[in-house]
Parts: structure tokens; sequence; C-alpha cells
């Protein structure tokens, strides 16, 4: 039988059955998913050092035989594996902290290349950063046929598919896998971004000629992936602004203008253009699916009112839903001040009220007495109608299913959304993740707020730091303190949240210290927090479940334990819970060395410029082969690099949708059967309509 992309590898020479479940656990089914199953990395021993010229304090590439091996004890017990490498010029030692087990993987005899910095200890004393195993036995090419001088692929691997395998499979059947592959993007296009051909490119970054030409190769293959997405995303775009027609509402100026008027302070420049952005979509027949973004403070719940005004003014409801019920009252709070001057009560629907309470809010919404309400997802249940539902605000919308999404909107004709989140992300990350979305960014915070200094401080000032947090709760201060465990024996070597509350509560027998954590029930999670915002607890020991968004001014302190144990994003937003007063907030990192990391996250209180640090660092943690979460749209793109290939992508495939929005065109139809074969969603999409 004649091989065909679509063929799935069992049928390639050398997979087997077995070969095949392994594949498949890299996502490798088909012998087209082979061909994209690119190197992860290069080792570029194309400037190999001879074994006998390698200097301490170099760092090097080199080639070589092992010619002994074995396990060395420590005196700490980390046990250490070390060989000899030898090669014509020499002899050098490799060792590999704590990593035994390599006892298994290398033998004698095998040839290996490492790479990794050279230091003295008892003599030249490499250690390899990475390495691969090019032969099995010494055979006269020197390399086990890898021919030297060249750069070489490293490919994911996965438990009992060694890289060498996978390379070896690859390199097998390469030359057929791109015979069958066709360029798939026009030419005009093509020319015009001046991009390799679709085969030379995968023929490049799997056989490259150096370091940078298979970078340059990969490029286009990740073009190539965005683009598929984007086709994607635009198809999606163009399906929700074709479906139902939206309400074009008239701006009359009344509540909204009157709302402008009755506020205490204006808007920030980010907040007007937001609001801008908003009231143009909703004014448009069209129906509004816009995705508002900003840091926590940043007075997104006032953008969402001026919207929410519009939609009243028009006769028509709206309804803001929160996806805990202490961040719906504190919405319903907010909504309520902001209101109180218009002489608008918003209604407010969570599932603990008494069923009479319930009923008579859902009555209201019936009749349309009630325009305006705020609530968790109690408003999506059946029981709940509305009389003419014209606006859907969803709060931190990544938080519940798309069912309940869905349902929401659902409960009016055809309402406009707006969706909020206080999850910054770079720009070029909403345009893969929220691609189908339309984008209003806050960046700034309103002047006026409290300000927040973060400092880094040494675990030998714990207790001075516990005394300087003590002093500020018994002045009236509140504080929050966060753990990454909760209990000692989770990771031996870390504080635990619980312990910590122990040693405070005797430690301090004044102050009130409260605990909450992700195994309390959510009623008691909430319990605890009400408590804290009300004043009734001073300092509250936690770890990360700390509601994001959860405003409570008079809390002024964060300390956080382990703070390496935590993602610059987290570690931004668990800081976002204070500085929500006037004065000014601390936020203490107790660590024993001041991280370049938890330096630049001390020096900036930008959201969106820690979200790009976050993403660069977790970057580098994807390098280091582990694969990070939610990434699992874009395989062959990198961000930040490939930023501007993003933007390239979608013009292309907007120019390519509007000219062809079914992607039905002789011309359009191998790309649109790659962005199915590569996102099964897009299936969907193409077949509707
Ligand atoms: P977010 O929901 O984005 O976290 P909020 O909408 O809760 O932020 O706003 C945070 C606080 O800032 C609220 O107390 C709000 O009243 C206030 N605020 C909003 N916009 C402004 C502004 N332009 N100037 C001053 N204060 C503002
Ligand atoms: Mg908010």
């Amino acid at each position: 039988m004649a091989l065909r992309l679509d063929s799935p590898v069992k049928y390639l020479k050398g997979v087997g059955d077995r070969r095949a479940d392994q594949l498949r656990r890299l996502g490798i089914e088909t012998a087209h998913d082979l061909l994209w199953h690119l190197p992860h990395r290069y080792l570029d021993a194309s400037s190999v050092t001879p074994a006998g010229r390698v200097k301490v304090g170099d760092d090097v590439a080199l080639v070589g035989q092992v010619v002994s091996k074995g396990v060395l004890p420590t005196r700490r017990g980390l046990r250490f594996f070390h060989a000899v490498l030898q090669d014509r010029s020499g002899a050098i030692e490799c060792v590999w902290p704590g990593q035994a087990f390599l006892d298994r993987t290398i033998s004698v005899g095998q040839t290996l290349l490492v790479a990794g910095p050279c230091r003295f200890f008892h003599g030249r004393q490499v250690l390899p950063r990475e390495f691969v195993v090019l032969a099995d036995q010494a055979d006269t090419a020197g390399a086990g046929g890898f021919p030297l001088g060249k750069v070489l692929p490293v490919y994911p691997a996965t438990e009992g598919l060694s890289h060498k395998v996978i390379r070896g499979l690859i390199g097998r059947h390469l030359d057929d896998l791109i015979r069958l592959t066709e360029e798939i993007l026009p030419d005009d296009i093509r020319r015009e971004f001046a991009l390799p051909k679709l085969p030379d490119a995968l023929r490049e970054v799997h056989r490259p000629a150096s370091v940078a030409s298979a970078e340059q190769a990969r490029r286009r293959l990740a073009l190539d992936e965005l683009l598929d997405l984007q086709l994607m995303l635009g198809r999606a775009r163009f399906l929700a602004k074709r479906g139902r027609q939206g309400i074009a509402f008239e701006n009359r100026r009344e509540l909204t203008t009157k709302l402008k008027e009755a506020l205490p302070w204006s808007l920030t420049a980010d907040q007007r253009m937001a609001v801008r952005e908003i009231l143009g979509d909703m004014t448009a027949p069209d129906r509004m699916h816009r995705l508002l973004m900003g840091d926590v403070g940043t007075g997104k719940t006032v953008v969402a009112l001026f919207a929410m005004l519009l939609a009243v003014e028009n006769d028509y409801q709206a309804a803001l839903m929160a996806p805990t019920e202490l961040l719906a009252e504190q919405h319903h709070a907010t909504l309520s001040d902001l209101l109180a001057p218009l002489e608008i009560v918003p209604g407010l629907l969570l599932g603990r009220l008494t069923a009479a309470e319930k009923s008579k809010v859902r009555k209201q919404l019936a009749s349309g007495s009630m325009r305006l309400v705020v609530g968790t997802h109690a408003l999506v249940q059946e029981a709940v109608a509305f009389q003419r539902l014209g606006l859907v605000v969803i709060d931190e919308q990544h938080r519940f299913g798309v069912g309940q999404r869905a349902a929401f909107i659902g409960k009016g004709e055809a309402p406009d959304t707006l969706l909020l989140s206080a999850t910054p992300i770079p720009r070029t990350l909403a345009l893969t993740r929220y691609g189908d979305l339309d984008l209003s960014v806050l960046r700034a915070k309103p002047p006026g707020r409290g300000s927040i200094r973060t400092v880094l401080r040494s675990t030998d000032h714990r207790d001075r730091v516990l005394d300087f947090v003590a002093e500020r709760c018994r002045s009236g201060g509140q504080a929050y303190l966060v753990l990454p465990v909760i209990d000692e024996s989770e990771k031996a070597d870390l504080l635990a949240a619980r312990t910590m509350a122990d040693t405070l509560t005797a430690r301090w027998d004044d102050l009130r210290v409260g605990l909450v954590h992700g195994r309390l029930k959510a009623a008691e999670r909430d319990q605890v927090m009400r408590a804290f915002r009300a004043g009734e607890i001073d300092v509250l020991v936690a770890t990360t479940v700390i509601e994001v968004g959860i405003d409570v001014p008079n809390a002024t302190m964060m300390v956080i334990e382990h703070p390496d144990r935590f993602g610059l994003a987290q570690l931004h937003q668990l800081r976002g819970r204070v500085g929500r007063g006037t004065g000014e907030s601390h936020c203490i990192l107790l660590a024993d060395r001041g991280t370049s990391r938890l330096k630049a996250f001390a020096a900036t209180t930008d959201g969106f410029r820690i979200a790009e640090l976050d993403l660069a660092e977790r970057r580098h943690g994807d390098l280091l082969g582990q694969r990070q979460a939610g990434s699992e749209e874009v395989r062959v793109a990198r961000f930040p690099d490939d930023t501007d290939l993003l933007a390239r992508a979608r013009s292309m495939a907007q120019r390519v949708l509007e000219d062809d929005p079914e992607l039905g065109k002789r011309e359009h139809r191998s790309m649109k059967g790659r962005a199915i074969s590569r996102y099964p969603k897009a299936e969907i999409l193409f077949r509707v309509g």
C-alpha cells in the first residue's frame, strides 16, 4: 500500500504495535504527525572541542567514547554518576550530580555527545547540561554514523522511546514523507513574505545545516501553525458575527451621562478608551463579543457598568455573573455605591438566599421590574427568566464552563457579551488564546490608589518581619501570610500554612489569626474570607487560594514564604490582594537568595510586564523539557520570539477568509484540510454555515 500522510504510523517500517503506542503518547498517530514532530532543541556539534583541549571555565561540546563509568557516593548522600570520555586528543571526566540512575543508561563503549561547563575539581571536570548517546558501540565513523561537524536534532521523547529512536525513525522516513508534502500557501503570499517552501523548511528542521538555518525553517513552520490557528479563530469570529443579528443599542446619553457626572473621580484614559470601544460595539448591529482585560484594581467594574447602563437606558436588562458568592457580593456593593446617585438599585441573586428571596428576584427579572442584576451561576438556573436581557457580563470568565456561559447568554434573545479577566496576558498570547474575541485592555491603575512596596528579605529576618506585621496589626491593619503548602508532610523542607497558623496563634495572644486553604469547602472558605473582610481576623494565613479580586482595603501587608515556589504571574496575583486602599501597602518576600527573577518582580507592578517575564520564564522551563500547561494549542511557535509571525498569520488569515470564508476555493482547500487536521475544532466551524 502506498504511504500517505494520513496513514497511521503503524504502517511505517520500523514501527510495530508497541512503538505505535509509545508514539501515540507523544501525540503522533499518523505519518504526518511524525513529520511534524519537531526537534525541541539542537546540539551544536559543528564546533566540538577535543577532550584534550577543554579548559576550566569553558562551556563546551565534546564527543568521546565512554572508557569507564560508575556511581560515586558523596558526603551529603547525593550520588553522582561519572563517566570518563576519551577521544584521540585525550580523556576528560564528566559528572552528573544526583543522577545515579544514569548508570543504567550509559555504558562503557558508547559514544556520547555532551555539552556543559568545565570546572576544576581534583582535575578538569565537565558537568553536562545535556548529552546524547550517539552510538552504542565504538565504530569507525567515530559517532555512530552521525557525521560530526553537524547539528544534531534532539526530539521530545517519552518513557521507553528515546529521542535516539525517534531520530532514527524520522531520519529513515524523512525523504519519503517530504516527497508527499505540498506547499500550502498560495504563491503570492509566500513570495510576499519571502518564506521558504514548506518541504524545504521541514527538511531543514530535521536535518539542519546550522542551528541558525534550523531556526529559520522552524519559523516558517511556526507561521504555518499560527496561520492554521488564526484561520480557525477567524472562522469562529466570522460565524459569531454573522450569527443572529445583535441589538443596535442607541446611545441615548441618559444613564451613562448621569453616571459620568456622578462619579467622584474621572475615568482613566484606558477606561475611557474601553468604554468607547464597548459602546461602539453595542451601538453596532453585530453582537458584541469582547474581553476586557485588566489587573485587579484597574477599574473594570465601572467600565462594565457603563455598558450595563447603556442596555438599561435602551429598555433592556443587564446581568453580571461572578464565579463566587463573595465576588458577586463585592460587585453588588460596588455597583450599589456607584448607582446610588442615579437612584438605581441593582438586584442580587445568590444560591445561598432563602427560597422566598430567590423567588422574589426571579419574579422581578421575569416581569422586567429589575433592570440590573448581579449574581453567581444561580443566574443560569432554569427557573431564571429575563423579560428582555440585552447584555451579559461575565467576570473571570475562565472559571465558568462553556456550558454555563452559553446558558447565561441563552437567557436573552441575542444579548451582547462582555467578558472580564483580571489575568493580564501579553497581547500576542491573547491573540492566540482569545483570537475569537475583541479585546480591550486596562493597563494603568487609577491615580490616588495606594502603592505597593515590594521587598526581598532573607529568612533570617523572619522574626523582624513578623514583629513589623504584628505592630501594624495592633494599630488596626491587617495582613496576609502566604505559604506554598498546607501541611508539612507534603514537602519536608517547606514551611506549611497550618504550622504557621499554629505558631502565630501561640506567638500573638492579642491578635486573631485565621487560616484558609484549598482543602476547606467553598462555604467554609467564604466564611473565613468574610470574617477577614469584616475585620474579625487580623492575620490571614493562606495558601494560594485567596480569592482573585477580593477587595479588603484595610489589608495592607502581604508576606510570602518560599516565593521561589511560585510563578511570577502567580506572585503578582497574590500581591494584588493588597494595595486596595489608599495608603501604602507592603509585599514582603522571604527568600534567602535574592534571585534575579524576584528582583525583577519587586521592581515592577505592571501586570502585563510581569506576564511577559512569566512567559519567558516558562518558555525556559519548556526548553528544559517540561511542557507548559495550556500551550497545547501551539507547539511550534514560541513567544515572545514569534510575536511578529502572529501578526502576519492573523493578517494572512483575515485576507484569505475575507475572500473565501468557507475556504472552498481550490487554492485554499489544502489550507483548510491542514487547519482541520491540526485543530479538530476547526472541522465543526467550517462545517456549519
Ligand atoms: P477591578 O475590578 O478591575 O479589580 P474595580 O472595578 O474593583 O477594579 O476598581 C477598583 C477600585 O478603584 C474601586 O474601588 C473603584 O471604585 C475604584 N476606581 C475605579 N476607577 C477609578 C478611577 N478612574 N479613579 C479612581 N478610582 C477608581
Ligand atoms: Mg473586579
